[in-house]
């Protein structure tokens, strides 16, 4: 690897690692790379190689170190750092570097869409901040809602989002630990075995009374504890209560349940070898405990299972975690329900996970929407208490911002009609591929005799009624006594007032771009190279659109304008 690229690469990983609170990200930081030497992309491996060695390095400094260094590299990365900055998190209480744990904790019901995107995003950026550490916990006690694709869907959408998980833990894996301190808790008389209906137990909470097992003794409580966990009831009969207060204020805090039994179907992972499982109040505040979280970060709608949870912590005498809970967040006009995708998905009415028309993180990266402006979008909500709509608006501003500068810009013509041209026997066109980066060439077009181009159809009536049209980068043309006649390629015209119009040369490739609205626009562009497969480009007067495929038609999925 060569020095020059070593420099690169440093350079990058400093303004990252300055720009995340000390922690490089290897995957942004050979993004940037990339962005500013596409040639270096054949050579992806030794680049990426490079990239985790720098980052390890850079990330072992301290902050202090890590914007000096940046700064005395180019001041200007830092003042980038503090614009796209500008509305920082605030800092956590009680947070030390090196100390803070912070997790996210999905059930695994199917990958991870928009909505699990703010906690995944937050809780890394405090992780970075203090240098702490990540925990990817996966909640698989209700064995209704798994999908077993979904352990891998997970930390694959996470490693997209570029969240840095240090360590993963599936709560399955933990039975043991939950009925251990389901015991400990009946030792304390602060759980037991309930055998009421569902409907008479709510009935009871709702009048702050006792149900006949309120006071059982320990050894009763254990007997029947033992019970479940040997079969001897089935689901629905038996459940371990958590006392709580019976006359809290809130009936939805008084006695909550603690464990039930699933037998009606069998775990993806364990099987039939545990039927007695966790609610999420007991397993949460176990494995908040066990794993030492400092910190939670968490929607308000988990506020009475903060309330029920302390009640464990406070009984156990743990210490509890810092909470924090932030406003609602309602994302209009997106698919995210799991189960709605996935009916959808197994009767073909979506092609899978990363359908475009999805909230899914799968689905946001097919559009090329960057894990970054997610990022972006995330802090600059911040930890707000208020309910909040989600704005596409500002996610495709904040994309928009990244994407802008690396896309480079190509002609796409929808409802395309094909159009002569007299007057010229031979036009060079160079359109260049970015118009403030004209050091990435042009895409050279060379339209001989006889001379026809794709224009819009709009664009084409258009030119017919006002009789003038300038084709982008390529010529000025007068409607003639019903002919598309030369007039030369001086752009002040467009001082005069003509309109401005894209076009594609007669070999023009077949494309189809798929809007999220599951609609498409059909038409042809200007040929693409392969190298695009997978990049953000820009179609001219049409919008960011993620390239999928250049030949033998070219396929994208569309952004945002
Ligand atoms: N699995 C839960 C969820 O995703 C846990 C979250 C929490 O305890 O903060 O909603």
């Amino acid at each position: 690897m060569s020095v020059e690229i070593n420099e690169i690469v440093r350079k990058y990983a400093l303004q990252n690692a300055a720009l995340y609170g000390g922690k490089a990200n290897p995957k942004a930081v050979m993004g940037k790379v990339m962005a500013e030497q596409p040639e270096l992309r054949p050579r992806a491996r030794e680049v990426s190689a490079a990239t985790k060695k720098v980052c390890l390095e850079v990330s072992s400094l301290s902050f202090d170190d890590i914007c000096r260094m940046t700064e005395a590299i180019d001041p200007s990365l830092l003042e980038k750092t503090k614009c796209e900055r500008k509305n920082s998190l605030p800092d956590l209480p009680f947070a030390e570097e090196g100390k803070v744990v912070m997790r996210m904790a999905p059930g695994p019901s199917g990958p991870l869409h928009l909505g699990h995107t703010r906690v995944a995003i937050l809780n890394d950026e405090y992780v970075r901040r203090y240098k702490g550490k990540y925990i990817n916990r996966l909640e698989d006690t209700n064995p209704d809602r798994i999908d077993p694709d979904a352990y891998k869907m997970i930390p694959e959408d996470l490693k997209w989002l570029g969240v840095d998980v240090d360590e993963t833990v599936i709560q399955s894996d933990r039975f043991e630990l939950y009925y251990d301190v389901a015991r400990r808790l009946i030792d304390l008389r602060k759980a037991y075995v309930c055998t009421c209906e569902a409907e008479q137990m709510r009935e009871f909470k709702e009048q702050s009374r006792a149900c006949p097992h309120h006071d059982q003794t320990p050894e009763e409580a254990h007997e029947l504890f033992s019970k479940m966990l040997s079969h001897h009831f089935s689901e629905g009969e038996a459940v371990l209560v958590v006392k709580t207060d019976l006359h809290h204020p809130n009936p939805a805090v008084r006695d909550f349940v603690g464990l039930r039994i699933v037998d009606s179907v069998p775990h993806p992972r364990t099987g039939t070898r545990y039927t007695v499982y966790p609610m999420m109040n007991l397993s949460v505040a176990v494995d908040d405990h066990e794993l030492g979280l400092t910190h939670v970060i968490r929607g308000k709608d988990h506020l009475n299972n903060t309330l029920r949870q302390e009640y464990i912590f406070n009984y156990l005498g743990w210490k509890k975690p810092q909470y924090f809970h932030y406003g609602l967040v309602s994302i209009p006009d997106s698919i995210l329900k799991t189960s709605t995708i996935r009916e959808g998905i197994s009767a073909g009415k979506f092609s899978g996970w990363d359908d475009v028309r999805l909230g899914t993180v799968r689905a946001m990266a097919r559009r090329g929407i960057q894990a970054e402006a997610i990022r972006n979008y995330w802090v600059d909500v911040g930890m707000k208490e208020v309910d909040i709509e989600f704005s596409w608006d500002n996610l495709y501003a904040f994309n928009k911002q990244i994407v802008d500068k690396v896309a480079d810009r190509y002609f796409f013509v929808w409802d395309a009609e094909s159009i002569d041209i007299v007057g010229v026997d031979r036009i060079e066109a160079h359109c260049p591929l970015h118009p403030d980066h004209k050091e990435r060439g042009c895409r050279d077009h060379s339209l001989t005799s006889p001379l026809s181009v794709f224009m819009t159809r709009e664009d084409l009536q258009g030119f017919k009624e006002r009789g003038t049209v300038r084709l982008k980068d390529l010529c000025n043309l007068r409607w003639e006594n019903g002919q598309a006649v030369y007039a030369g390629n001086d752009i002040s015209v467009l001082k005069e007032g003509w309109k401005i119009a894209h076009w594609a040369p007669p070999g023009a490739i077949p494309a189809k771009v798929l809007l999220p609205d599951g609609a498409s626009k059909d038409g042809v562009a200007e040929p693409i190279p392969a190298s695009a497969i997978g990049e953000v480009i820009q179609f001219e007067r049409f919008g960011f659109v993620r390239v999928e495929d250049v030949a033998p038609s070219i396929r994208a999925y569309f952004a945002h304008t």
